[in-house]
């Protein structure tokens, strides 16, 4: 008779097979009343799951991490649910559970309109009240398929009619409405109190365009209703924070027809990127780094050679032709670094070789998924490659991460999420090399105590990775940097060095990213200031105002001033009030507004204002300078 583990470490032990329920209630009445499900041994299992011998068992609630997951699912089958009741002629397909929420397909027509949306929304919390038990049926597999084809359910029968005929189907049934589906699932409608419907879409059936175009109904939940208010403040937030608005507002950017995908970067926008890129280069010269440029354009064979004709494929790349020759505008700079390497005999005494480059590369992402800064065709990669030896991979591993927290820190990232991939089942080269790749980049982060999460199987043919994945303000999570280990390309491309014994050896290579994509990422920056940038990233740091002309002259001294500092200033002598002239640059987010009148004129000072509308008073000109090159330096 089972005796139950409890986390910790408690025993209870039981004379008859028991259900997850009743341990609950065991270990209290309030626990009873809150679980979802549990973890039994490595199981997650309904709380009508009955237990027959001894196990370790974790009751599952509202605040256990897997319990969201949970609950969004069962919202799901509660949507579904609703829908049956509303529209029983419609069909229902899948609908699982993904990042922030979850979505349902049904086959129906006509499409669903925003006003269903909210009727379904009432159903589903009108189900909720109503405190409908779930309960979970086994069938055998042909059972299953005729009693969906009796309900009119065909997507439902045809998914079945793929599992193997000797299984055994579970379905879950919560009134009037059965759905197929491994569970778990919460005990009872009751347990589902904060859901939001999002939006509806099209989908195809099964994601293929040669099928049936189904309707998609996208929605979130959560544990309780502040978590959902928090996560639909978010939303919002982000909404306001687009990057494409911010960017037409305050002339950074812009996109047109005419190059689908490409940036138009207006004189504000590409001052930031420059910024970026100078804050970049300072860590190349400080981590020894050679800057070089390759060709944009080169000779289809070198991507043949490369892989990359192989892995983008004609579509995925941009081409041209000249003097019958085939040329493709480079997606990746790689196969670039590769060709300066091998200029001249390298030996041992090279390497480690770190080259950086703020590479210009193309990819034809397909027009449907282009997204302003954040999904474009033309982008700059902050792009380096590390040529190293066995030996050296290890130390410069660690200074890339090294680099990596140090860039992330001055941007304002502080919260960063660490991913390490290791070898799928296609690749190549030998076990040990895998081996001693993967214990380099893990001995680097678990060294740092930095946490990370293992992606078994999800590194690339050629070699180990490590991710980092940035949570800005609102809690979005982006991934940026990548450190990738490559045992492949330099030997494709015939790059090698004379190693310590004379002997030819191909080098391993490093790739690596920080930012990524620069477009992107100062898309992401946009966002995560709302375009309230700080005076080191910022386009224009200070505006001068006269109030009337009779300061003129002097505010253009004082302009003169600042620029002599290398401070970006602009100066409006406009003959406009002066609340006029605040509130305009206020909404350009510029982070100091000076203001001189004839108090300041003659006391040879400025007015200070922040861009958030703060009187910081009156400054002598050379203090204000202080004030502000000491913020940039320190990149507050
Ligand atoms: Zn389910
Ligand atoms: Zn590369």
């Amino acid at each position: 008779m089972p005796t139950i583990t409890l986390p910790d470490q408690k025993k209870l032990k039981f004379d008859h097979p028991v259900s997850v329920f009743e341990v609950a209630e065991n270990i209290g009445a309030g626990l009873a009343k809150a679980a979802l499900a549990a973890r039994v041994n490595d199981q997650i299992v309904d709380t009508s799951f009955v237990i027959k011998d001894d196990a370790t068992v974790a009751i599952i609630t509202n605040k256990s991490p897997e319990g969201l997951d949970i609950i969004r699912h069962s919202t799901a089958h509660l949507m579904a649910h609703a829908v049956k009741q509303i529209f029983p002629h419609a069909q229902v397909t899948i609908g699982p559970v993904i990042e922030n929420g979850f979505f349902y397909d049904f086959a129906i027509e006509p499409a669903f309109s925003p006003e269903d949306l909210e009727k379904i929304e009432k159903r589903m919390a009108e189900l909720v009240k109503l405190d409908i038990p779930i309960k979970r049926i086994e069938m055998p597999r042909n059972d299953a398929i005729e009693f969906f084809r009796n309900q009119e359910e065909y997507y439902k029968a045809e998914i079945i009619a793929e599992i193997p005929e000797e299984q055994q189907i579970s379905l879950y049934q919560q009134a009037d409405f059965t759905d197929l589906c491994r569970g778990p699932h919460v005990p009872n409608t009751s347990h589902l109190k904060a859901f939001k419907l999002t939006k509806i879409a099209g989908a195809y059936w099964r994601g293929d365009s040669n099928n049936k175009m189904l309707q998609r109904i996208y929605g979130t939940a959560f544990g309780d209703k502040k978590e959902l208010k928090t996560y639909l403040h978010c939303m919002e937030e982000a909404g306001k924070r687009d990057h494409r608005k911010i960017g037409r507002a305050l002339h950074l950017f812009h996109f047109q027809e005419e190059a689908p995908g490409m940036c138009f970067w207006h004189a504000k926008g590409w001052q930031i990127v420059q910024t970026v890129i100078q804050y970049m280069r300072s860590k190349l010269a400080k981590y020894d780094y050679q800057e070089v440029s390759a060709p944009l354009i080169m000779d289809k064979s070198l991507w043949e050679k490369s892989g990359h004709w192989e892995k983008f494929g004609e579509e995925g790349m941009f081409s041209t032709q000249s003097e019958n020759r085939h040329y493709v505008i480079k997606p990746m700079n790689c196969p670039g670094h590769i060709q300066i390497f091998k200029q001249g005999l390298k030996s041992y005494r090279d390497l480690p070789l770190r080259m950086g480059e703020f590479g210009l590369c193309h990819r034809n992402e397909p027009s449907g998924t282009l997204h302003g800064l954040l999904r474009i065709r033309g982008f700059t990669q902050d792009d380096a490659h590390v040529f190293c030896t066995p030996d050296q991979l290890q130390p410069e591993i660690n200074q890339l991460i090294d680099i990596v927290y140090e860039v992330y820190k001055d941007f304002g990232f502080t919260d960063i999420k660490v991913r390490l991939a290791t070898r799928p089942d296609k690749r190549i080269g030998a076990d040990e090399v895998w081996g001693e790749a993967e214990k380099a980049l893990e001995l680097s982060l678990t060294n740092r105590n930095i946490e990370f999460e293992w992606a078994p199987g999800e590194g690339a043919f050629y070699g180990p990775k490590i991710e980092f994945h940035l949570r800005d303000c609102i809690d979005r999570v982006w991934q940026c940097g990548t450190i990738q280990v490559d045992f492949s390309m330099p030997g494709r491309l015939g790059a090698e060095y004379v190693a310590e014994d004379g002997s030819r050896q191909v080098p391993i290579m490093i790739h690596r990213a920080i930012l990524g994509s620069i477009e992107r990422f100062v898309g992401m920056l946009i966002e995560h200031y709302a375009g309230l940038f700080p005076p080191w990233l910022a386009p224009i740091q200070v505006v001068v105002m006269d109030i009337t002309d009779r300061q003129a002259e002097y505010a253009a001294k004082v302009v003169e001033k600042l620029k002599k500092h290398g401070i970006k200033v602009i100066s409006d002598l406009r003959n406009e009030k002066i609340g006029f002239k605040i509130r305009e640059h206020t909404l350009q987010k510029i982070p100091y507004l000076l203001v001189v009148g004839d108090r300041e004129l003659e006391e040879q000072t400025v007015a200070v204002r922040t861009h958030a509308g703060e009187d910081l008073g009156s400054f002598q000109v050379n203090a204000f300078i202080d004030r502000i090159q000491a913020e940039i330096e320190s990149k507050l």
